[in-house]
């Protein structure tokens, strides 16, 4: 059996019996895979902090494709981010992260962009104590990197630029359209939040963050990038919720 290293973070992870664990990992070589560590638990765990909920590790895995579950043979810590998650807000941040990534992504499918925003988006986290403008710029980039984005600057069916006026989330085409082209059951999103696209969508995550404060619609946006998230999964995602009341 062929023993791979790549680099991973560590999605989620549940206990198996007494001593093991299995790990949800988006690695960056294999894609995302499931693998189990054996002595996890044990009191001298072989695997020490490298197997928690979001850290980003080094890891030897036996890969064999056609199994469902593969096997953690070693793993070294790169980078911790579990201190950050006492904070009950980034704890539930990094959940909704890990179920969004488990379920946008096939298994076993490479995908190093979405590897390399999930990275920046859990160190922008750590940097700033901050979860709104993470998970916004998390959200924005894996839909358009993923080619659901809506156009978020003009009305679907007319074209007209929304510039200062409102925009209309049309749940059934996922599109947004303007006021006189709504029909149905459509939110409106203000304009102030859909004004915010340009300031990060040309910025690194870093600096968008570091110059101000969150502007105010970013929680507003971000909320429609995630109804878009769940409607391209049609499938409610657990962790949503619960961000609704605390972030
Ligand atoms: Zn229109």
């Amino acid at each position: 059996m062929p023993l791979v290293e790549t680099e991973a973070i560590v999605l989620r992870t549940h206990r198996l019996g007494e001593a093991d664990k299995i790990a949800s990992l988006f690695t960056r070589q294999l894609g995302r895979v499931r693998a189990v560590a054996k002595g996890a638990l044990s009191r001298r765990g072989r695997f020490g902090a490298a197997l928690e909920p979001l850290s980003y590790i080094r890891l030897w895995i036996y890969d064999r494709e056609n199994r469902d579950l593969q096997r953690v043979g070693s793993a070294e810590i790169l980078e911790s981010f579990f201190e950050m998650q006492k904070d009950y807000r980034v704890q539930l941040a990094g959940q909704y992260l890990a179920e969004v990534t488990e379920r946008f992504l096939p298994d076993r499918e490479v995908n190093e962009r979405v590897f390399r925003l999930l990275l920046a988006v859990l160190r922008a986290i750590k940097r700033f104590g901050e979860v709104n403008r993470p998970l916004l710029f998390f959200d924005y980039w894996l839909l358009r990197l993923g080619g659901f984005l809506p156009d978020l600057s003009r009305c679907m069916k007319c074209q007209r630029q929304f510039a200062e006026e409102d925009g209309y989330y049309d749940p059934v085409a996922v599109a947004l359209v303007c006021a006189q082209c709504r029909s149905g059951p459509a939110e409106r999103i203000s304009a102030q939040a859909l004004g915010l696209v340009p300031a990060f969508r040309s910025a690194r995550i870093e600096e968008w963050i570091e110059d101000k404060p969150a502007a105010a619609g970013t929680r507003e946006l971000r909320r429609l990038l995630e109804q878009i998230i769940e409607a391209h999964l049609e499938k409610k995602l657990a962790t949503r919720p619960l961000l609704a009341e605390e972030i």
